[in-house]
């Protein structure tokens, strides 16, 4: 946990008055404790949310804990299978493998510490702990992060039977959710502007990290920052990049990593260095987990930030980019709509020529670039700050006590 977190230092980003509000809805909550379940620490965008999101509410006064579930190897492979399969990607999945998803929660529940009033579990990896809610009640909420729009229905119908049993689910889009019985939230995702993800860096720093990888700082970058993982579709953007360097003297750099709960990033990195051979300005990087100073310097350095994945759930990594006034070019799927305007705070679209056609009209046209940034900034201010979460997690705390039908907002 990061012990120099302020609340106080968010007031000059969303203003002295949504932190007081803040401080007055987490009055409220006094005395309860909330426990968040998630299946890692590190990698990946819901444990880069709750890294920061934890110890704001603590200063907020908010008893908030993260614990995570432990599986084997296979546990993580059976639940890659069920996330690819949720975003609708056809996935061979066999009883095996749905009993090695119940043995590990089965594990988990009787070696989890659940003390806590509210227990907020996060994706689906952790989802079956709520067979513990028939000893121990409480109030349970299933924080969805990927889009289960158009799953695989056998998946869903298996996961279905876990999220009915929850007290609320809350997604990151109403576009991302399905029909329930039980109540549900919304609530986008969100970045933390004061992070070592986001923060305002010096030149100094940046070029420091340019030569650290070996990046030639003359030359315009194009950057995608992602795990490496097919449905990012990494091959992609290397097609797309050589179409456009054909024309436009540029680099490209992929820069990715692994997640602990992500068993196919190497085998994907080893395609992807194949694929990019020995051309010199086609740039791979295996960034270590934690590195976000390095990642922020490369967003920095970026002339365009892409995000050209097959499916997504929110990508976070836009508004990063955002955030640091980067245009960006990047798939009309998942969240990035939410966050991408077309033509307004970037460019969608929606296949490798499409990519490549962005790039080239910004490349042709750095004004445009720079507008495009501007406007996202702004767009990611007023959306995207980690405080908007905060309230709205909140808000659904407090909502949980209070019986569905006398709710008036
Ligand atoms: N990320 C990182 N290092 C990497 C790759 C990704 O720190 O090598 C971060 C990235 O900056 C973002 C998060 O991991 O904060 C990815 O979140 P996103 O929602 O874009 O994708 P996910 O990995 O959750 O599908």
């Amino acid at each position: 946990m990061n012990p120099k977190i302020n609340v106080k230092d968010y007031e000059p980003i969303v203003g002295k008055s949504y932190i007081e509000e803040l401080r007055m809805l987490a009055s409220r909550l006094s005395g309860k404790t909330v426990l968040n379940i998630n299946s890692t620490f590190v990698g990946g965008g819901v444990a880069e949310i709750l890294s920061r999101l934890v110890p704001l509410l603590n200063q907020l006064g908010v008893d908030v804990r993260w614990q995570i579930i432990s599986g084997e190897a296979r546990f993580f492979k059976v639940t890659k299978k069920l996330h690819n399969a949720l975003h609708g990607k056809a996935e061979s999945i066999s009883d095996d493998d749905f009993s090695v998803f119940l043995e590990t929660a089965e594990r988990n529940s009787r070696q989890i510490d659940f003390s806590g009033d509210i227990l907020f579990i996060h994706d689906p990896q952790p989802a079956a702990l709520i067979a513990k809610k028939s000893d121990i009640g409480k109030k349970w909420i299933w924080r969805c992060h990927i889009d289960i729009s158009r799953p695989d229905n056998r998946v869903w119908e298996f996961l279905r039977q876990f999220i009915t049993n929850y007290d609320a689910a809350v997604f990151s889009s109403p576009n991302f959710a399905q029909q329930l019985p039980i109540r549900q939230f919304f609530a986008p995702p969100s970045i933390d502007p004061l992070s070592d993800k986001n923060k305002e860096l010096s030149v100094e720093a940046v070029d420091a990290v340019l030569a650290k990888y070996g990046l030639n700082q003359g030359k315009p970058l194009i950057l995608q920052v992602s795990r490496f993982d097919r449905l990012k579709d990494p091959l992609g953007v290397i097609k797309a990049f050589e179409l456009v360097s054909k024309n436009f003297a540029c680099q490209l750099v992929l820069a990715g990593g692994t997640a602990s709960d992500d068993p196919e990033s190497g085998e994907v990195l080893q395609e992807v260095r194949e694929r990019a051979g020995d051309n010199p300005d086609i740039h791979v990087l295996d960034i270590p987990p934690e590195s976000d100073i390095d990642i922020n310097a490369l967003q920095r350095a970026a002339t365009i930030i892409m995000q050209k994945s097959l499916r997504e759930g929110f990508a976070l990594t836009i508004a990063e980019a955002l955030w640091k006034a980067k245009p960006v070019v990047a798939s009309a799927v998942g969240g990035i709509p939410l966050q991408v305007r077309n033509r307004l705070t970037g460019l969608l679209c929606h296949s490798v020529e499409g990519a490549a056609y962005a790039l080239r009209q910004i490349l042709a046209n750095p004004d445009y670039g720079q507008w495009l940034g501007r406007n996202g900034k702004e767009h990611v201010r007023q959306h995207f700050v980690i405080t908007r979460e905060i309230r709205d997690y909140l808000l659904i705390f407090l909502t949980l006590d209070h019986r569905e039908d006398v709710i008036s907002l």
